[in-house]
């Protein structure tokens, strides 16, 4: 789960790192007043997205007046923002956050993700900080500092201080990044979160060390002991899709293809996905309906399938262990009787009660292809979506 920055520098605030003092918005009064309230010769005008590079696309803006802040957050609000990590079609800006104004004299970057080889969460530390980190990180390496943390210590005083002395902090201000650094990894073990990011992490003209970036990732697995984070999500930033799938307990991911894929079990429908590449077909979804699929949940996943515009064709690719064909053939033949299926539909069954299942969907006079092979199911819905595109 993604949250918005203003929310990570809440959570920052709360673990001791020091934020900019700012005020999250939703109209451009409210951004006018933000900043009066604020007070101050200089204010951020910053755009609240799920996505990184906001600066460069245009979402991030230093206003020197009032006048300014008006007219920033009114180019801001609403506009269809586009950064290298929304895809082209750019993503809403329904929220700004107005923050004072920093006295930036150095960009630092750092971070923690939990990494899995190390099994450790791993601290990343660079003194090039700011919007073109990806870029030191591809031509410069050697200039991105990393230390996995002990879980049972933590990140010790030695180990922020030679990272902070590695990324140029100065002798009289590392004490003051020590506290930034542990405050980060307290934040990041407490939240149980996947991904914590300050960049930049700032160094100002009287030595303080300041976050005026934030931004947390969490490990959807941990969150129901989590409800102060869960009160965090933002609906509006996610694929709709994907929002009406976790209504019915679905695992579905949106793709770019366009073959519909309803498969019971993860490891299956990932095998699912690349059978079709591999007969030159694209996925336009994974989707995963479980083990305890009913023919109501059927039915929700066939809808979800259908509300994609460049949908061509669906797969099916069923194996009856504990579920049994039977079952899944009921909750194809409903689900398809109960949306407008207007694409070709292959289902390929194997297992349990697979005789019984073939049958009923051969009876119910839908227009279904049947499939007994992976390889056959797969050749048949790439061809089915080509002939159809
Ligand atoms: P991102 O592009 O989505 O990562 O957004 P950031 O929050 O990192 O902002 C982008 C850039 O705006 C930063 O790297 C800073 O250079 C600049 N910026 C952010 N806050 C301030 C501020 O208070 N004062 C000034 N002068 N620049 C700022
Ligand atoms: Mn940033």
């Amino acid at each position: 789960m993604k949250i918005h920055e203003y929310q990570g520098k809440e959570i920052l605030r709360q673990f001791g790192v020091t934020v900019p003092r700012g005020i999250p918005c939703n109209s451009v009064d409210e951004a006018v007043k933000a900043a009066e309230t604020l007070g101050g010769p200089v204010w951020v005008v910053k755009a609240q997205i799920h996505a990184g590079g906001r600066g460069k696309g245009g979402g991030v803006k230093v206003a020197k007046t009032l006048e300014q802040v008006r007219e920033y957050a009114s180019q801001i609000l609403g506009m269809q923002l586009v950064t290298h990590q929304t895809g082209p079609e750019g993503q809403k800006v329904r929220r700004l956050l107005i923050e004072e104004g920093a006295d930036i004299q150095k960009e630092l970057y750092v971070s923690m993700v939990t990494d899995r080889v190390s099994q450790r969460v791993v601290l990343m530390a660079s003194s090039e900080g700011g919007m073109d980190i990806e870029e030191v990180a591809a031509s410069h390496p050697e200039l991105i500092h990393q230390v996995a943390i002990d879980p049972s210590i933590g990140l010790t005083d030695a180990e922020a201080d030679d990272i902070a002395a590695k990324i140029g902090v100065p002798a009289a201000s590392i004490a003051d990044a020590r506290t930034q650094l542990q405050g980060l990894y307290k934040a990041y073990w407490e939240t149980d979160s996947s991904l914590a990011e300050i960049n930049p992490l700032i160094l100002t003209g009287s030595g303080k060390v300041i976050a005026l970036d934030a931004k947390f990732n969490f490990d959807d697995s941990a969150l129901f002991r989590h409800p102060e984070i869960v009160a965090y999500r933002d609906l509006d930033e996610e694929d709709p899709a994907e929002v009406e799938a976790s209504k019915f307990d679905l695992a579905y991911i949106s793709l770019d293809g366009n073959i519909g894929c309803l498969v019971n079990g993860a490891g299956l429908a990932m095998a699912t996905m690349d059978t079709i590449k591999l007969f030159g077909g694209e996925p336009a979804n994974f989707l995963d309906v479980g083990g305890g699929a009913t023919a109501e949940k059927v039915t929700e996943a066939f809808k979800l399938m259908l509300r994609n515009p460049g949908l061509k064709a669906i797969m099916v690719n069923i194996f009856g262990g504990i579920m049994r064909c039977d079952v899944i053939a009921e909750g194809v033949i409903a689900a398809a009787k109960a949306v407008s299926l207007n694409v070709p539909l292959v289902v390929r069954m194997k297992g349990t009660n697979e005789d019984i299942g073939k049958k009923m969907l051969a009876e119910s006079g839908l227009p279904i292809l049947a499939a007994d092979t992976m390889e056959d199911a797969a050749k048949q819905a790439v061809a089915a979506a080509n002939a159809n595109a």
